[in-house]
């Protein structure tokens, strides 16, 4: 049946597209039939951070989590500001549904890292899991859907089942970075911590804001022997 319906929806998506062609996410222009998600223009202007060039010693992502967590390496792709090219990816993403514009980037991301010692050694890509009721409403967790795009292309197995949030936590958004930090302690813990005894892991988030959701991710990861712990983001506030 499925088949069926593909043979005759496809040269109707095709005809389609002919007189609705895909948008670019960034600017809004239709998109050429060689560009997918983001026009050239668009691409080339993507506001990367590059602090993947960066030592763990000098790199604002890293400083963020100092005296908090002890983190190996942190990464966030790209700049994240009101109305900016990184803004519209994330809420691409996350709000309008658009995974396979997540799975994209997560595998784009994973291809310029992939030069740089960033996934040397590391054993699980592991998602900042949503909360199943959250998860219900949108249908799917954004940042699993970067995370499986990252770990197809960088060949990092992605880990979902072990840590898992125990409750939500309310609206972060009216919240002091120490009401934050308050909010979100305890929400995260691990099932089995020997499964990550002794591993490298990279936990991935969407967007590195204050830090506080990941900081709890750790506070749970950190439970397991031994654990290293490295920190990749799609985009970071300034
Ligand atoms: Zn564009």
């Amino acid at each position: 049946m499925k088949k069926i319906i593909k043979k005759i929806f496809s040269p109707l998506k095709a005809l389609l597209s002919l007189f609705y062609p895909s948008l670019c996410v960034g600017c809004g222009d239709a998109l050429m039939q060689n560009e997918k998600f983001l026009c050239v223009d668009c691409l080339l202007n993507l506001p990367k951070t590059n602090y993947h060039r960066h030592d763990a010693a000098d790199n604002p992502a890293v400083d963020r989590f100092a005296g908090k967590i002890p983190v190996q390496q942190a990464v966030s792709y790209l700049y994240y500001s009101k109305e900016g090219l990184g803004q519209k990816v994330v809420a691409a993403i996350k709000y309008h549904g658009d995974t396979a514009l997540g799975a994209w980037m997560g595998g784009y991301l994973a291809r310029e890292l992939a030069a740089s010692a960033f996934f040397a050694g590391v054993d699980f890509i592991i998602p900042v899991p949503l909360h199943p009721q959250k998860l219900k409403k949108r249908g799917y967790n954004q940042a699993e859907i970067v995370a499986r795009g990252i770990s197809e292309v960088a060949h990092i197995p992605l880990e979902t089942q072990n840590l898992y949030r125990e409750r939500a936590n309310t609206t972060q958004t009216k919240k002091s970075s120490f009401e934050r930090w308050q909010n979100t302690l305890g929400i995260f813990n691990v099932h089995d911590p020997q499964l990550f005894e002794n591993k490298c892991v990279i936990l991935f988030d969407d967007v590195l804001t204050t830090g506080a959701t990941l900081e709890a991710c750790a506070h749970a990861l950190l439970q397991c022997k031994n654990i290293r712990l490295r920190i990749l983001t799609l985009a970071v506030t300034a």
